[in-house]
């Protein structure tokens, strides 16, 4: 019986990495730029440091919830349904906690440095690529891993961590990341930066045209 809850909690949580992957992917980053989700999502794209309310997502929990939990029960019994949405919710909390430590928190250790380029390779190489933002399982699966190199960073929209206070790349950071562009943000970038969020594209060719 443990064992057998032990499965469900963790096909949850497997199950959350697919909704990540498939909700960044098809939704946030999907045709409709301005559908539920996809709105937010491109102006965290567009200004990095913005993220969608906390209530916003408590309330996607919620209902997500409120749908799986007796679905779930109904396929598997009580015992597993729980397990299984538990996984998918905690994976989800995780998920939300590891996004925003990635933008806001240097990294720590392996996972953590893989996590910042992976993402951030996302954010400004291509919008189109690496999806996955706690694990590159289904970027693997479904073709779309982005190659792990250097990663250029628009400087008007480098995470805090990433630079001193001069706004120069940290010493620590030179083998995973420079700095393109001025650090100057305007009337004129932050529209292009809000076009290429708008567009699916990465926001270093305005930096380039800026230079
Ligand atoms: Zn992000
Ligand atoms: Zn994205």
């Amino acid at each position: 019986m443990a064992e057998v809850v032990l499965v469900a909690l963790s096909l949850g949580a497997l199950g959350w990495t697919l909704a990540e992957y498939l909700l960044h992917r098809f939704v946030f980053h999907g045709r409709s730029a301005t559908r539920l989700g996809a709105q937010e999502h491109r102006r965290h794209h567009a200004e990095v440091d913005y993220f969608a309310p906390w209530w916003q997502k408590a309330l996607a929990a919620l209902v997500v919830t409120a749908a799986m939990l007796p679905l779930s029960i109904l396929a598997a019994g009580a015992a597993s349904g729980w397990a299984f949405t538990a996984g998918f919710i905690v994976m989800y909390l995780g998920y939300e906690v590891l996004h925003r430590r990635a933008h806001t928190r240097p990294p720590r250790g392996p996972y953590g440095r893989w996590r910042r380029r992976n993402h951030f390779a996302h954010h400004f190489v291509d919008p189109r690529r690496g999806h996955g933002v706690t694990s590159p399982l289904w970027d693997l699966v479904f073709g779309t891993r982005l190659p792990l190199r250097r990663v250029a960073v628009p400087r008007r929209l480098a995470m805090r961590w990433l630079v001193d206070g001069e706004g120069e790349l940290l010493p620590a950071y030179v083998g995973d990341y420079e700095l393109v562009g001025s650090p100057r943000s305007d009337a004129r970038s932050r529209h292009a930066d809000r076009e290429a969020a708008l567009a699916n594209r990465s926001p270093l060719r305005d930096a380039a045209e800026v230079n």
